[in-house]
């Protein structure tokens, strides 16, 4: 903390301004929910704006965001003109006159061709770029370049780009309502409330609805592992504003539905951290995922985790040291059937994870990241030093570790 308040002194009072697209769901909005207040507690006045748009919109940018995590898209005439036109329109409400401005993810990206250029502008980009679609990226680059520094969640999404390019791991805010302590009587009532069974183990997953999470493939875990082992799937979800598939992915659920198979869509903190405390396993079986929050989040709660070996997971879990990385369907059931015939084994893995997030991904050093970030840009909105060794800054020794742990 120290540390962190003295990186901070030289940056007093400077403006600086966070531009999403949604205020509520997905891993965006709860980072910046904890980091916008921390950073002004710092004394850095820090604002956040949303951009606001029609369904068509969102619709749009949600193909951008897929076909960056590389699926197919149709790029059309009419899509281009549909994001380009309501960002415009988004840039003609809001008149910037900050220090440095952070715009996450490709929805608001072009924003930056319509100001003149004041300050450092930084694209703080969350998704698994692992394999971006060549057509959506090639798009998307010349606005990307026009920034002055990248963002990306893990070294492996690092582009061919004019730009700088940095690396941040995110990280969880342990007081969040997600994360806070919870005693076993307000855990109870929570699972209460939803009716959720406890007489069996829980097997939870906690996500959006959006196919990248792989709610068919976590069904299909269940279904297998059950048959050697009794316990209740508890899928729960939200729904981002920014995010128009989700509907359809929840209602392309509900058939599954039934005694052992619980199914929730709910915006609902305290009932995220209530079944991470409480869940046997908890599942985040994503094939693509540019960070997870969750998974951080349960371990943090000493929860059992498996995850999809992709991406951002691979940062976090530790193949069977602080959980277990899968890559199939047969693999994860064969996972949770030994953790539910070994409750020891799910304790220790879950007392290596909590270690592992105290250690690494707590949102101090998010926070620390940015502080670097700001105070590293110099006249002309260059960056001073090369981008590693800005990473490397003046982390504690494991941190730097982590950042350079090659994924399994
Ligand atoms: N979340 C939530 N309720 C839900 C599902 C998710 O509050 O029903 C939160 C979750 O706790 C996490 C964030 O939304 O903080 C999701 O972030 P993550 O990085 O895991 O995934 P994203 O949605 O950004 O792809």
């Amino acid at each position: 903390m120290r540390r962190i308040e003295a990186k901070a002194r030289p940056l007093q009072d400077m403006h600086i301004l966070h531009v999403n697209s949604t205020y509520y769901g997905g891993g965006v909005s709860q980072i910046l929910a904890s980091m916008t207040l921390l950073m002004n507690n710092l004394g850095i006045q820090t604002g956040w704006r949303v951009v606001h748009g029609p369904p068509d919109f969102f619709s749009v940018t949600k193909k951008f965001h897929n076909a960056l995590q590389g699926a197919e898209i149709n790029l059309t005439r009419r899509k281009k003109v549909i994001y380009e036109r309501v960002v415009h329109e988004n840039a003609i409400r809001n008149h910037l006159d900050h220090d440095v401005i952070f715009v996450h993810d490709p929805q608001p990206l072009p924003l930056i061709t319509h100001y003149r250029k004041k300050c450092p502008w930084v694209w703080r980009c969350h998704i698994d770029l692992s394999t971006p679609n060549a057509e959506a990226w090639n798009y998307l680059a010349p606005f990307i370049e026009q920034y002055d520094a990248v963002i990306l969640s893990c070294k492996e999404y690092r582009q061919d780009l004019a730009t700088p390019q940095v690396i941040f791991l995110p990280a969880i805010d342990p007081f969040s309502i997600v994360n806070q302590e919870l005693s076993e009587s307000a855990v109870d009532e929570r699972l209460a409330h939803y009716d959720i069974p406890t007489d069996l183990p829980l097997i939870v997953q906690i996500s959006r609805f959006d196919r990248w999470k792989d709610p068919e493939g976590v069904l299909r875990a269940f279904e297998l592992a059950r048959k050697k082992e009794e316990c209740t799937l508890v899928l729960v979800g939200n729904v981002a504003t920014d995010d128009p598939e989700g509907a359809e992915v929840y209602r392309s659920l509900l058939s599954h539905r039934g005694e052992r198979v619980i199914i929730l869509s709910v915006q609902d903190g305290a009932l995220v951290n209530a079944l991470q405390r409480r869940a046997a396993v908890v599942l985040q079986k994503s094939i693509r995922e540019g960070f997870g929050l969750t998974v951080s989040e349960a371990m943090w709660k000493g929860a059992a985790v498996i995850g999809g070996n992709v991406g951002g997971i691979r940062y976090q879990i530790q193949d069977g040291v602080n959980g277990f990385l899968v890559s199939s369907v047969d693999e994860a059931a064969e996972r949770i059937v030994q953790i539910l015939r070994d409750p020891d084994l799910g304790q220790r893995l879950g007392r290596a994870a909590h270690e592992t997030v105290r250690e690494h991904f707590l949102i101090t050093r998010t926070i620390e990241h940015y502080l670097d970030l700001i105070g590293s840009f110099e006249p002309e909105f260059r960056l001073s030093g090369e981008p590693r060794d800005l990473m490397a800054g003046d982390l504690p020794e494991e941190q730097n570790q982590v950042a350079a742990m090659p994924p399994q």
